[in-house]
């Protein structure tokens, strides 16, 4: 019996030992430690020896089963072990690989233009003022000077909310509703800038949206003359376009300023020469004006002791024009070979 356990010893640790995976190595221990295995056989025996040989032979089945139990967790271990390597292997992170950097988007040029053009603004000292985009009748029309059979408004056609209740509503055709809510809201001065999303009936093409953004700018104090109107028309044309530009001033009729000007600001491509952007050498920028004395009176103001300006320039087309971009319809179309080339331009 000694000889077997011996034998049983040394054919269990040649079969942990030549275990490659766990689940062979699972096997070879039910064939070697199991109750049918001859190891276990030689245990179940000891109950026919005599008490002295049990002794003897039961010590030594202990010890080979504790040598062999050795053995076994062992190669567990070292099994368990190889797998931990193997997973930390391949979760692995290959620190010398420079990272992969997500593309950081960019603003939109509309968005672009519109901050700029209201920086302007804000280092003049005016505040940025914001109102509705639905607007009523009184605000966005009447207040300034165009009452409902005001051919003005043929022009200014626009989209009409249809709210239960409310037949004067429109989407606002320009920024002005917030100069005059403004002007209800607090006493002269005002220096004010308002900039937002307007709409118009209007047929997209190159150089018209339906829906487009202005920025307007509205003065009004003791003493405001046009003198102030054309310094400020200079400075903001020079800040966007560049120190050497000169603007000039040609008569518009706008029903909400009296007298109107037209503004013209000295082509930046040519310089006044002439060329493909502008034609003549001048770009046609926007529309100003001294403030009609019934729109001061309208919103409350003495229209004897106050005077003011004001002007609107569309962000569409300074975008246009500051960024030689063909097609109104490209700042909408939301094709990204055409917005990511404005990636850190701001
Ligand atoms: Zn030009």
């Amino acid at each position: 019996m000694l000889e077997q356990l011996e034998s049983e010893l040394a054919r269990g640790r040649a079969a942990f030992e030549a275990a490659t995976t766990l689940e062979e190595l699972e096997a070879a221990q039910v064939s070697v430690l199991g109750r049918k295995s001859p190891f276990g056989q030689l245990q179940r025996g000891l109950g026919s020896l005599d008490e002295a040989q049990r002794r003897t032979v039961g010590a030594r089945v202990n010890a080979v089963r504790a040598a062999l139990t050795d053995t076994l967790e062992a190669r567990r271990a070292a099994f368990r072990d190889a797998a931990d390597s193997a997973l930390l292997e391949a979760d692995r992170i290959d620190l010398s690989l420079p990272g992969r950097r997500p593309r950081g988007g960019s603003l939109h040029p509309l968005t672009l233009v519109e901050r700029e053009v209201i920086e302007v603004f804000v280092r003049l000292g005016f505040r940025v003022v914001q109102g509705p985009e639905i607007e009523d009748d009184w605000h966005n029309f009447q207040a300034l000077n165009i009452p409902p059979d005001h051919p003005a408004r043929t022009m200014k056609d626009t989209i009409y909310p249809a709210i239960p209740g409310r037949t004067d509503l429109v989407l606002r055709t320009e920024t002005s509703a917030a100069q005059i809510r403004t002007m209800q809201s607090q006493p002269p001065p005002v220096h004010i800038v308002s900039p937002g999303r307007v709409y118009r009936r209007e047929t997209s093409d190159a150089t018209h949206l339906p829906v487009f953004h202005q920025v307007e700018c509205l003065v009004v104090d003791e003493g405001i003359t046009f003198a102030h109107l054309k310094g400020t028309l200079e400075i903001v044309a020079k800040a966007l376009f560049g120190q050497s530009r000169r603007i000039r001033l040609g008569p518009a009729y706008f029903p909400f300023v009296e007298p109107g000007a037209e503004v013209g600001v000295s082509c930046f491509k040519c310089d006044g020469a002439g060329c493909r952007v502008c034609g003549n050498g001048w770009i046609e920028l926007l529309g100003s004006g001294m403030v009609h004395p019934q729109v001061l009176e309208n919103c409350g103001y003495d229209s004897e002791r106050y005077t003011g300006f004001a002007f609107g320039m569309g962000v569409e087309r300074v975008a246009l024009l500051k960024y030689a971009i063909p097609d109104m319809r490209m700042l909408v179309e939301n094709d990204a070979r055409f917005l990511s080339q404005f990636e850190g331009v701001a």
